[in-house]
């Protein structure tokens, strides 16, 4: 099998050689769950899903992990905000990632660890960091020592002084050199904690990930995934965590990252207002058209979200659906559609290529691949061609072609069913009365 992937650890598209071709092991890092996921979580999920299911495909086993993060300081500062306990927020919006997720046909990775359920595995882990001199304790905090791993800077390609001037990199008296980070910082009362060694505290948000990939898939790993946003310094320090913490030289041997999503040309923020949640946009389009919106851009490109490549996701899936009337000769996944995603994962040219095929069978086969044409084609229909216009506006219109008939003004009358049929409502007038319903 010639599956090639991009690592972002040499810059290179790379033959994808696993440690042990029996059971492959990947990890992605998951959400915060401290608030709504935004589109732009969800596309590492989706992405990452894909990748899953292809290697699912290929080998006998892969074992993937997404974690949760509920440790963390914005999750203390929603719920002393709402005066809720910490768990109120992390149990609400964990629920809320997996609604949303399932809308999305994202499925389960086999283990999603919590970090509060694997404080003593961290615990374990940072005592070994200790134990091999590579952190040190000051002022009540733990902090990996940077300058005792040489490794470090390769994946995200930076020398020491790209990393110290970075945004991201809290300058704190505590700190032999400022870019040395947290394994373990000390909570007051009214903060989440652990009993620990170094006393009451809780873990930096670095050594999660670091553990929960010992705990659930060993020292070194195939695939390690997220967005891009993450190679620095979340994934550099996981790196240099593991590598400290086993005595070795390498984590994960294949280190994918995904580009960052725009919204209408724009980079998604709070101070512009354009954040939009996955929960917004399932209320007015198919989880099925916002997967496909976010894989018809390659993962590691940004992607231009918005309105007009969800109307054309839309429109490729009506296409899609409608070609489930064709005959059925092979059941197999059309070579056309796998080739292009044993590519570094190239979905945009494995969607196009779903358009041509002609066999039924075979497309729903090599669509599932992409997690795509889950349904029947009438249980598409039914719920994909609903008017996207509100009942009142549709009142409303309906009333202004009442009033255009009684002053005989047919042309505008026409005018108004035209625009109502162009959104799928179409009108019958019974009995002098006007009554509406949505095309199926
Ligand atoms: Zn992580």
């Amino acid at each position: 099998m010639n599956f090639k992937i991009y690592n972002t650890l040499t810059k290179e598209k790379e033959l994808f050689q696993p440690l042990d071709d029996q059971s492959i092991k990947m990890y992605v890092c998951g959400p915060t769950v401290y608030s709504y996921a935004h589109i732009g979580n969800a596309r590492p999920a989706v992405i990452f899903d894909t990748l899953y299911r292809l290697l699912k495909n290929i080998y006998p086993e892969v074992i993937y992990v997404r974690n949760i993060t509920d440790v963390d300081d914005k999750i203390n500062e929603a719920a002393k905000k709402l005066n809720k306990p910490i768990s109120y927020i992390t149990e609400k919006y964990t629920d809320i990632y997996h609604e949303d997720m399932r809308s999305l046909s994202v499925l389960s990775p086999n283990h999603e660890p919590r970090v509060t359920d694997n404080i003593a595995q961290i615990i374990s882990m940072i005592q070994r960091i200790l134990d091999n001199k590579k952190a040190y304790i000051n002022d009540n905090h733990i902090l990996f020592d940077i300058t005792s791993f040489d490794q470090y800077g390769k994946l995200s390609n930076r020398d020491m002084d790209e990393m110290l001037s970075g945004a991201r990199v809290e300058v704190a008296e505590y700190k032999k050199t400022p870019g040395d980070f947290v394994l373990w910082k000390p909570s007051n009362d009214d903060e989440p904690g652990w009993d620990s060694p170094w006393g009451f505290g809780r873990p930096g948000w670095h050594i999660e990930c670091s553990s929960m990939v010992e705990t659930y898939l060993g020292k070194e790993i195939d695939i390690h995934g997220g967005g891009q946003d993450l190679i620095f310094p979340h994934h550099e320090n996981e790196i240099a965590q593991s590598c400290s913490a086993h005595n070795s030289k390498r984590y994960a041997k294949y280190w994918m990252h995904n580009g960052y999503l725009n919204m209408e040309g724009e980079k998604m923020s709070k101070s512009l207002g354009n954040i939009i949640t996955v929960k917004e946009l399932l209320e007015k389009y198919d989880g099925e058209v916002i997967r496909l919106a976010l894989l018809s851009t390659h993962y590691r490109k940004p992607i231009n979200f918005g309105e007009s490549l969800l109307e054309q996701s839309k429109n490729i899936l009506n296409k899609l659906y409608k070609n489930l009337n064709n005959q059925s000769y092979e059941d197999v996944v059309s070579k056309d559609v796998i080739n292009p995603l044993l590519d570094d994962l190239n979905t945009p040219l494995a969607i196009s290529s779903l358009l041509k095929i002609k066999c039924s069978k075979t497309l729903i086969k090599s669509a599932n691949l992409l997690g795509l044409l889950n349904r029947t084609q009438e249980e598409w229909l039914s719920s994909n061609n609903k008017s996207t216009m509100s009942e009142n506006d549709i009142e409303l219109l309906i009333q202004e072609r009442d009033r255009a008939r009684k002053s005989k003004d047919f042309a505008k009358a026409d005018e108004i069913r035209d625009q109502l049929d162009q959104n799928n409502v179409i009108l019958e007038d019974i009995d002098g009365k006007t009554i509406w319903r949505v095309k199926k």
